[in-house]
């Protein structure tokens, strides 16, 4: 009767923290239907979950160095768990679940803590003064982060990972010029929607947007590098269909408050008249790019691609996404790993940029 009983409680698989620049992410690895409850104080959020335990194995992983969080404590109440997480403010607490999917086996619940007066709000009203007209400022995205990692590699490598280290690499390349700024959208391992990285673009007054993926199929020999550029109706490759499935697979991640606003978003944003450019300088700039990463590795179509990438759809900047390489074949995998090829990668992406924009110059 006892050891029927103890059969029947609900398992906390997993801990996993995010923390993010406006908000940390607590994710909890658990069952279908598990019955918990979340309350927020002034100075705690807690967490109940009924008839539970938790594995011996993860235990250690539920206590985390965060800068919101200050200690954890976990305590019996019956058979229920209670989680306690001691902040050092007061937050905005959202919560959800989030069902499994090929990247992670369980059911996931989510608490996020979320900064009441978003601090790169301020910073970006104060960049909202300058009015240089000649401003060029490139938005480098690091595709995937946190709780999403991305494609992954048959060593192991994860894409959210290599992407953000040829990301890094191109801004810094990128400011070392004169007259070209870039920013990144996220400079760590947190997950990001993806219309909020159109909005930090839209904030920063970005003037294009280059967003950093590596994809992934089921063969291990398919390589190159493809440029893509959005594409709303339909006439793309069955590739870009896939890959618009995993990179655009903002639900699985950001929760599904996130998706509704995004919805109602882009609504706002896609009536935008200067559409037609968008798509018209995206094209030249997919171009430019994927004629200097040919000349340092193999291309995986040796023309710009399109596809109906959600992260593309900024109203009136060029926009594309480079999938650098395919981490699913190990011999590029490796190269993706490899920090002289992460800068020639950057190096061949910030040339293709200057192409454009003397490009752009010549045609005025
Ligand atoms: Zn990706």
């Amino acid at each position: 009767m006892t050891s029927a009983f103890a059969e029947e409680k609900t398992t906390l698989f997993d801990f996993r923290y995010w923390t993010a620049p406006n908000h940390t992410r607590i994710v909890i690895d658990t069952e279908a239907d598990t019955a918990f409850k979340v309350s927020a104080k002034d100075n705690y959020v807690l967490l109940s979950v009924k008839n539970a335990k938790v594995l011996s194995q993860t235990f250690s992983h539920l206590f985390f160095e965060d800068e919101r969080i200050e200690r954890i404590q976990i305590k019996r109440s019956g058979d229920d768990i209670r989680l306690i997480f001691y902040t050092n403010e007061v937050f905005e607490v959202k919560h959800y679940t989030l069902a499994p999917n090929e990247k992670y086996k369980y059911h996931r619940l989510v608490i996020d803590l979320i900064d009441l007066q978003s601090k790169t709000a301020v910073a970006d009203s104060a960049i909202e003064q300058d009015d240089e007209p000649e401003r060029k400022v490139v938005l480098v995205d690091a595709g995937h982060g946190g709780e999403d990692p991305g494609a992954s590699g048959k060593n192991g490598s994860r894409e959210k990972d290599v992407n953000l280290a040829i990301a890094q690499k191109l801004v810094d390349t990128i400011n070392q010029s004169d007259d070209i700024t870039a920013i990144l959208t996220r400079s760590g391992d947190y997950y990001i929607p993806l219309t909020e990285r159109i909005t930090i673009g839209l904030g920063k007054r970005a003037t294009m947007f280059i967003s950093i993926h590596a994809d992934a199929v089921e063969s291990t020999s398919a390589k190159g590098a493809s440029i893509y550029s959005l594409s709303e109706k339909g006439e793309v490759s069955e590739l870009a269909k896939q890959l618009e499935q995993s990179e655009n697979s903002v639900d699985q991640f950001g929760g599904v408050e996130t998706v509704i606003d995004s919805d109602q978003f882009l609504k706002t944003m896609l009536t935008d008249f200067s559409r037609k450019d968008r798509d018209i300088q995206s094209q030249q700039l997919a171009a430019t790019i994927l004629k200097q990463i040919s000349t340092i590795g193999p291309v995986h179509k040796k023309t710009p691609q399109k596809a109906n990438f959600v992260v593309l759809k900024s109203p009136a900047i060029p926009s594309v996404l480079v999938e650098t390489a395919f981490i699913s074949n190990p011999g590029q995998e490796a190269r993706l790993n490899d920090s002289v090829e992460q800068q020639k990668i950057a190096d061949a992406i910030f040339q293709g940029i200057k192409d454009y924009y003397s490009a752009v110059a010549s045609q005025l």
